[in-house]
């Protein structure tokens, strides 16, 4: 053997090590990017997609049933715990489930038997009215708990004008 042979094989053997070392590290060492993604806990993920605590609802039921009443807007009936409905639901639109301009009282009937893709608003003009009132006076409301002022005012008044249409 050569020197210059020599020198060729040690190189390469050290060529050969460094490039086993690396695909050991890459490969067995760092995690997959996959698996970072999947091991993120259960926890975070829900953090992420919550946006309201418990506290924030019972605030907002309080609110409702002041504004609207204690009867179903849909039949009128009265129960003990009367249900509060999303209007557009919260599993197609997470981002309203704590706006109180999503929000109507229900009787337990009258929201089991509401489709959940259906968006039906009970609302007359006077819980509207009432509702509008509330926001302008209450700046908490406004800040955090309203999705789109302008879009309420719009629809108050088209249902006031429907209303003196029917006379
Ligand atoms: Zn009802």
């Amino acid at each position: 053997m050569t020197e210059y042979q020599r020198i060729l094989l040690t190189t390469m053997s050290y060529f050969f090590i460094l490039c086993f070392l690396i695909y050991v590290v890459l490969f067995y060492i760092l995690p997959k990017p996959a698996e970072v993604l999947t091991t993120i806990p259960a926890q975070q993920e829900i953090k992420l997609t919550t946006f309201g605590t418990k506290k924030d609802w019972q605030y907002l039921r309080k609110k409702v049933l002041k504004i609207q009443g204690r009867h179903c807007l849909k039949c009128g009936k009265k129960q003990d715990r009367m249900h509060i409905d999303h209007i557009r639901p919260k599993s197609k639109y997470p981002h309203l489930e704590f706006k109180i301009d999503n929000l109507q009282v229900l009787c337990g009937d009258c929201n089991r038997k509401k489709s959940f893709d259906k968006e039906v608003d009970y609302r007359s003009t006077h819980h509207l009215m009432a509702l509008l009132k509330e926001v302008k006076t209450n700046k908490l409301i406004k800040r955090k708990y309203t999705h789109n002022l302008k879009h309420l005012e719009k629809l108050t008044i088209a249902k006031f004008q429907k209303d003196l249409r029917k006379g």
